[in-house]
Formats: C-alpha cells, sequence, structure tokens
C-alpha cells in the first residue's frame, strides 16, 4: 500500500516535470529551415540609403533561428552568412532535410511610393494545410506588433514554395524602399520586433503539436504497375481529412479508410484506375482535434502493362518496288483501353527476318520505319514486341498502283514532322498529316505533275508544293515549313486583363494563335483591390511561361508601357513597341518606365504591363494591338 503511494507519487513528479519541460519547449520536436533571401552578389532590393535586403534578411532570420531554438524547435539556415545560393539550391536543401516548415524571409521593394508600410506573406497555394495556417497566423502576429493594419497573406507558386517539398512560406516583412522603414531597419528594434512576430505565428501553429504521418514509402520514385494503389500510412492522431492532389492533373479520385484492428494505421487509394507516367503526389492531412500535418509529398511512377495496340500504316499498302523507309504509326494502349505514353525498348518485326529497334515515344505514339528493299511482293507481316510480348500486329499489303502514289513528310526547320497539316492536292482531294508530319496521297495517271496546297497548322506559313514525278510511279517529297514568327511558334503567352478589354484582347489573340503560341487568359477582377495576386498565383501555378501582359485602365495622361526595372527582354519589347507607335501618322507617344507592378517580377516570366489613360482618342489601344501583335511576330 505504502509502496503504491511512492509510485504514484513519484509518477505524478514525472508527468509534471515532463508537462512543465514542454511548456518551456513548446517547439520541442519540431524541425524548421530558415532562408534568409539573396545574399552573396544577390544584395535583393536595395533601400535609399543603400541598406541590402540580403543583409537585413539575414539578420531576422538569425534573431528568429535564437528565439525557435530557445523555444526547443531544430532549426536549420539554408545560408548562415552572407554567400550567394541559388533558389535550386535552397530547394535542394529542404529536399534533404524535409524539416516540418520552411520559412523563406524577404524584404519588399516598390518603385511607387508606398504610403503605409506593410508585411505581406505568402504561403505555399498547393498547402491549404500547415502553410495556410503558419501563414495567417504570421500575417496576425505582425499586425499585433505593429506593421500596419495593411498586412496580406496571398497563396503564392514563388519557385521556393513551389518546388518545396516541406510546407513553406515567403515572408516580405516590410518595405525596406520606405525611408522610415529602412531606418528602423539599421537600429535592431524593427528586426527583433519582426523575428517576435514570426516566432508567436510559429509557436501558435504548433500549439497542439503537430500532426505527424508516417508514411513508408520503399523507393523513391515508388513504382506502380497496376492501375490502383494503396499507401498505408500511420499517424500519432485520429485523421479526418487528407487533402491530395497529383501533378500533372488528373481527373483522379482519391480515398482513406482506418485499417481495423490497428490504431492510427490508415490506407490511401485511388478510386479511378491510373495511367502511366510520372506523377508526384501532394498530400496534407488535418487531424480530429483539428491539427495539421506538413506536406507529404510522395513521387510516383506507374508503368502499366501493354495490352493491345495498334500498328497503322501511313499509306494503305506499299507500292511494289518501293526501295527506303515506309513509316507506321504505333499507338499503344495499357489493359483500360487507355493511351499508355511509356518511353520502353520496342522491336518492330517484318517480312521474314527483317527488324527495327527503337524507343516508343512518352506520350504513346511513336514513328517506326521498315526498311524495304523493293524486292517485297507479298503482304509484310509485321509486329510490334515489347517486353518479349506481342503488342500488335497487322499485314501490309504489297501491290502495284493503279495511281500515282505520295508518300511524303512535312517538317520545320528543326526537321521534325509536322503534324495536323491540311493538305489538298489534285481536284478536291485532301489528306491530313499524322504524328510524325507524314502523309500520303494518290491521284490518277493522267496527272503528271501535282500541286499540292497545305494549310498547315497554327504557326506556319502556308505554302504550294508541286510534287514533280518525272515520270515515276512513287514519289517521295519532303517539305519544309516557314514559320510565321519563329519569336512566337510554341511560345506561351499570358495575357492578363479585365473583363471589358475583351473585345481589344481578341484582336491580339487572334494574331498571336495564328504564328504559332499558346494563349493563357488571365482575367484580372475589375472589383478587387489587389486583382493581380490572383492572375500571378495562376501564373505561377501554370508554370513555363515565356511572356505576360497584363493590361490596365488609370488615370495616367499617356498610354504608358512598364517593365522590369533590370531591363531585359521586357524592356526591349517596350521600348520596340514604343518606337513602332512614334511612326504612326500623327505619333503615337507611349511612355516607357520602368514599373512596380506586382505583375513585374513575380513570376518568372518576362512581364510587360500596359497601361491605358481614362482620356486617349478612341482608335489608340487598336493601333496599339495591331502594333503590338506586329512587333511581337517580328522579334524585338
Ligand atoms: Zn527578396
Amino acid at each position: 500500500m505504502k509502496r503504491n503511494k511512492i509510485a504514484l507519487v513519484v509518477i505524478f513528479l514525472l508527468v509534471a516535470a515532463g508537462s512543465f519541460a514542454q511548456n518551456l519547449k513548446p517547439l520541442k520536436g519540431i524541425s524548421i529551415m530558415l532562408d534568409p533571401g539573396h545574399g552573396g552578389t544577390d544584395p535583393g532590393a536595395v533601400g535609399p540609403t543603400g541598406l541590402k535586403e540580403s543583409a537585413v534578411n539575414l539578420r531576422v532570420a538569425r534573431y528568429l533561428r535564437d528565439l525557435l531554438r530557445a523555444d526547443g524547435a531544430d532549426v536549420m539556415m539554408t545560408r548562415e552568412g552572407d554567400t550567394s545560393l541559388s533558389l535550386g539550391e535552397r530547394v535542394i536543401l529542404a529536399d534533404k532535410h524535409r524539416p516540418d516548415l520552411f520559412v523563406s524571409i524577404h524584404h519588399n521593394a516598390s518603385l511607387k511610393p508606398v504610403l503605409k508600410n506593410r508585411g505581406e506573406i505568402y504561403y505555399n497555394a498547393i498547402d491549404h494545410g500547415l502553410s495556410r495556417i503558419v501563414g495567417r497566423n504570421m500575417t496576425d502576429e505582425l499586425i499585433k506588433l505593429g506593421f500596419g493594419d495593411e498586412s496580406i497573406i496571398v497563396p503564392a507558386g514563388f519557385f521556393v514554395l513551389r518546388n518545396n517539398p516541406s510546407s513553406s512560406i515567403l515572408t516580405e516583412g516590410s518595405y525596406i524602399s520606405i525611408p522610415a522603414v529602412e531606418k528602423g531597419l539599421k537600429t535592431g528594434k524593427a528586426l527583433t520586433n519582426q523575428a517576435e512576430a514570426l516566432r508567436r505565428a510559429i509557436k501558435e501553429s504548433f500549439k497542439d503539436g503537430i500532426l505527424r504521418i508516417n508514411m513508408v514509402i520503399p523507393e523513391e520514385p515508388l513504382k506502380i504497375d497496376t492501375s490502383y494503389f494503396n499507401l498505408i500510412f500511420s499517424a500519432n492522431k485520429n485523421i479526418s481529412r487528407v487533402h491530395a492532389r497529383l501533378t500533372p492533373e488528373k481527373d483522379m479520385g482519391f480515398a482513406f479508410d482506418k485499417l481495423p484492428g490497428v490504431e492510427n494505421v490508415y490506407r490511401f487509394y485511388n478510386t479511378a484506375p491510373m495511367v502511366s507516367g510520372n506523377y508526384e503526389l501532394q498530400m496534407t492531412f488535418t487531424s480530429t482535434d483539428g491539427s495539421y500535418s506538413a506536406r507529404t509529398r510522395v513521387k510516383l511512377q506507374v508503368s502499366l502493362p501493354f495490352a493491345k495496340s495498334i500498328i497503322k500504316p501511313t499509306a494503305p499498302f506499299i507500292a511494289e518496288g518501293f526501295k527506303g523507309r515506309f513509316p507506321v504509326e504505333i499507338t499503344l494502349f495499357d489493359e483500360q483501353g487507355k493511351l499508355n505514353a511509356r518511353s520502353v525498348p520496342a522491336s518492330l518485326i517484318y517480312g521474314e527476318t527483317s527488324s527495327t529497334q527503337a524507343v516508343t515515344a512518352a506520350n504513346g505514339k511513336t514513328t517506326l520505319y521498315l526498311d524495304l528493299t523493293g524486292n517485297e511482293k507479298q503482304n509484310v507481316e509485321t509486329s510490334l514486341i515489347i517486353d518479349k510480348k506481342v503488342v500488335a500486329k497487322t499485314d501490309i499489303a504489297v501491290k502495284v498502283p493503279s495511281r500515282r502514289y505520295i508518300l511524303g513528310r512535312l517538317i520545320s526547320s528543326d526537321g521534325n514532322g509536322i503534324q495536323g497539316a491540311r493538305i489538298k492536292y489534285a481536284i478536291n482531294s485532301t489528306t491530313i498529316t499524322g504524328p510524325d508530319g507524314h502523309f500520303y496521297c494518290d491521284y490518277p495517271f493522267i496527272y503528271g505533275n501535282v500541286k499540292l496546297s497545305i494549310q498547315p497548322p497554327p504557326g506556319y506559313k502556308t505554302q504550294d508544293y508541286w510534287v514533280r514525278t518525272a515520270g515515276e510511279l512513287v514519289t517521295l517529297p519532303l517539305v519544309k515549313l516557314t514559320p510565321i514568327s519563329a519569336g512566337l511558334l510554341g511560345k506561351r503567352v499570358a495575357i492578363m486583363a479585365p473583363m471589358s478589354f475583351d473585345n481589344l484582347i481578341r484582336k491580339l489573340v487572334k494574331p498571336l494563335m495564328a504564328a504559332g503560341a499558346e494563349i493563357v487568359r488571365l482575367n484580372l477582377p475589375e472589383n478587387q483591390r489587389n486583382p493581380e495576386y490572383q492572375a500571378v498565383l495562376e501564373a505561377n501555378l501554370q508554370q513555363n511561361l515565356d511572356l505576360i501582359i497584363s493590361f490596365k485602365r488609370e488615370v495616367a495622361g499617356s498610354i504608358s508601357v512598364r517593365h522590369y526595372h533590370r531591363g531585359g527582354k521586357g524592356k526591349r519589347l517596350a521600348d520596340a513597341l514604343s518606337f513602332s507607335l512614334a511612326a504612326e501618322q500623327p505619333p503615337v507617344i507611349v511612355k516607357t518606365a520602368a514599373g512596380s507592378d506586382y505583375e513585374i517580377g513575380h513570376t518568372g516570366a518576362t512581364a510587360v504591363v500596359i497601361s491605358f489613360p481614362e482620356q486617349m482618342p478612341p482608335d489608340y489601344p487598336e493601333k496599339l494591338i495591331a502594333h503590338l501583335a506586329r512587333v511581337l511576330q517580328t522579334g524585338y
């Protein structure tokens, strides 16, 4: 009895000591990576008297590091001194250490006079769990510590956020470009204050502890060879919700359930079949007590077996005596009957003993060639073999053609085949080029030479081409097409504009699309305070944009074209446009300037902002659009 009592007291003391220690170290067990922005050769923004953003970022990060360590957190820094570090290197560090939270620390600058200072917190837009919670708390704490009521939180897709495996935040604590703020940032008080605000926000975010997910992934990427998969994971709490997102996006459903008999062990699975490809699965988890997990990112490599596939000869038959490369189009399917986009070694066996070895294209459609000797007299039996299995088979007839026989190919200047061109020939006959630019047509003997009228897909000039048969039955023309604009062909151009600009924008979109550009329309809502934020977020999620053109209406006196303050392609475009418009009679005057618009310099793409004043001659916008289209087409 007595003994039991003592044991109880001891246990009580141990528990009390344990919780006491926990209160002193509220962030024990939480790992945080701090990333002071810029550094070394890159000073970042520079204040009016020369204070470097890189130095301020580092000082805030050091204060924050010490505060968080005092709270028990395990803190790492991407840089400890004034050293150069690329964005990619920062992400690699995050990937190596996989912290629970990654915080990139920056300070803002504006070329426009900003009257009020404010903090701006960006959270990883694809993480609606921990990143968003931390971001919201940081915004609140910045306001509480006097960083202006204007402090805002914005979902964003900056490089260090988008490519980060951890929950991630980018802070722009204040505007270093405001003289009074710059002065404050030199004294230290503003730095410690900011560090304190960020610390409080982080503590608040982890007050219920972190929801820890333990998912055992035996290999990275995880190799999957069936259309359905299961991921087993355990958690330290009860899971109420799993938010999953697959990139590249597929029409895909996911679900999870609890495994019976074991505590907090779950199964996560897909509810619609997967197709072959490389994916990244991002998951955030929520527990029943409302705490969020860090992001879990799993790379998946889905390689489904090949099922019955198709070999389609480019011509309906082989002309007897044909000597040379005869193209066939291979379309590969999986067992669900969907395109099986896998790159694998394949062999095409044809005739008695011939074969072609090749690797299938990653998009599921591949052009392979039979090397014909001209001696083929019967059907050419053709089969495609992958993994020692025949996945497709066809017989290609050999015949003496009763009409003239053309097996041609359309290519671009880089030698790639051009698909989808419409070719008119003879009288009212039409053919369309296949995936690798190959086409077949035939026409009666009574015609000798024949004209091909080529209507190419967007991006290339229409062209007439004379096929000179020189009495031959079979001709193999190779036709090279000229691009309308080498600078626009295949480029991705985003156009940001309010809906009211729609008619005008259409006049720009048309010639750009005709020149082979891909257009991404990003709407700027007119009634919102910062419509650019949403548009820039979408631009960032789009990735790989080559150019952003943003249209606005402002009170200013003349048309203004603004570009990135360090010049580059945006400035060249602005200057070329202004030069071109000055040649109008009477000249249209356009002011070009470095701009502080949010969409400039927040996407990684070249961006220009074109703003129209409220008052201007009514034909100016259309003139500008016409000149802009021409400048974009001819290059700048
Ligand atoms: Zn910065």
